[in-house]
């Protein structure tokens, strides 16, 4: 799970990092009334999970008057495509001097490695291809709580010992937070210390029940919906709607999509032994999306029988074409079911998605 910049922020500070003050106004709120006592000039930095936003109009620096201006501009924006929901407004650091880091795991070595460099700020990436030996390099053991003080004079050089404490305590978010991922870019010096003034983590989602973040997730009401019945939903940015059981199923199917030139809309697993009421709400959940042309279920029964399916489907009612591919327990009832109110139902998987996908070209 990627968090976004404020997410990551809060996390840091709470590591001891310095975080710049702030507030994050989200759309549709009014702005805070005592914007002066975050600073007379702030910045006004779009709340999305893309990186470069600062290259692409994303981070806009105002004085605490206008504000509420660059907070609609950002509003109105997509920042690369992505619509903005939230901002975060912070004072303007007066910044001395840029610094890269981020650490990752490296996975041949089996430990976390840290990237430093003096050069950090928006042009990163470009002194990674021209000038790679600008970024230094360590690994360090996930045995120990902190990076040795040797290992951390090599990685920053005659960086200030605020730019290594921060280093430090970054290690500390990454490794008590199961990152993937920790970095701050840039990581600055001012006259009243060193701080992070961007921030990104991003937590293996396998450890996010104990880890207790409270994350802001913006769930759409279907995938609050899919939530609630227990389904596992994902939307995507095609016109196929898909329904499997199993993650296997589901995936296959998806794999298949895109080995015909299609694109899903989402996908929903239904999970095992699904009647006819989890099947009419897992179809009209994924009718529900706007941009979903057809809808492919794909079950495999066991559990699951396949008559019970079929009424699920035919109660569903839904307006686009459900092409459906089902195999197992009372197959042939559920057949009958289907084509009796006209129904596709084909043979294989193959027939299934080229026929869901020609039906969307
Ligand atoms: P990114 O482009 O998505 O990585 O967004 P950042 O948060 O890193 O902001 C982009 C750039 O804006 C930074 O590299 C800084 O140069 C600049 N910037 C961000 N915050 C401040 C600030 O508080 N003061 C000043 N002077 N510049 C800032
Ligand atoms: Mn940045």
């Amino acid at each position: 799970m990627k968090l976004l910049e404020f997410e990551a922020k809060d996390v840091f500070g709470r590591e001891g990092i310095r975080i710049p003050k702030g507030v994050v106004v989200r759309k549709g709120e009014g702005l805070p009334p005592n914007l002066e006592e975050i600073g007379d000039r702030v910045v006004v930095k779009a709340q999305v999970d893309v990186g470069g936003r600062g290259k692409a109009g994303g981070v806009l620096m105002a004085d605490a008057g206008n504000a509420g201006e660059a907070v609609q501009h950002l509003f109105n924006a997509h920042i690369k495509g992505v619509p903005v929901n939230s901002v975060l407004i912070e004072e303007r650091l007066p910044i001395e001097h840029e610094y890269y880091v981020s650490i990752a795991i490296d996975r041949s070595k089996k430990e976390p490695v840290i990237l430093f460099a003096d050069t950090g700020g928006v042009n990163i990436e470009e002194t990674a291809r021209t000038n790679p030996d600008a970024i230094r390099t360590v690994g360090v053991s996930p045995l120990f709580a902190d990076v040795p003080a040797f290992l951390l004079r090599e990685l920053t050089g005659t960086a200030p010992a605020g730019v290594r404490d921060a280093v430090n305590r970054l290690y500390r978010v990454f490794c008590k937070n199961d990152a993937l991922l920790a970095e701050i870019n840039p990581l600055v010096t001012t006259p009243n210390g060193v701080y992070a003034a961007d921030a990104k983590l991003i937590i293996d989602d396998n450890s996010l029940a104990r880890q207790g973040i409270a994350v802001n997730r913006d769930l759409t009401e279907r995938e609050k919906e899919a939530e609630k019945h227990g389904f596992s939903y994902v939307e995507l940015e095609g016109e196929i709607g898909v329904i499997g059981n199993g993650a296997g199923l589901t995936m296959a199917t998806l794999d298949l999509i895109d080995h015909f030139k299609g694109r899903a809309a989402n996908f929903l697993d239904v999970g095992g032994g699904a009647d006819q009421e989890r099947v009419k709400h897992a179809v009209r959940l994924v009718a529900g999306m706007p941009s979903v042309r057809v809808i492919i279920v794909n079950l495999l029964g066991g559990i699951t029988r396949c008559d019970e399916v079929a009424r699920g489907i035919i109660e569903a009612g839904v307006s686009q074409e459900v092409i459906v591919r089902l195999a197992g327990t009372n197959e042939e009832e559920g057949r009958r079911l289907l084509a009796e109110k006209g129904y596709r139902m084909l043979g294989s998987m193959d027939e299934t998605v080229r026929a869901a996908v020609e039906a969307t070209a």
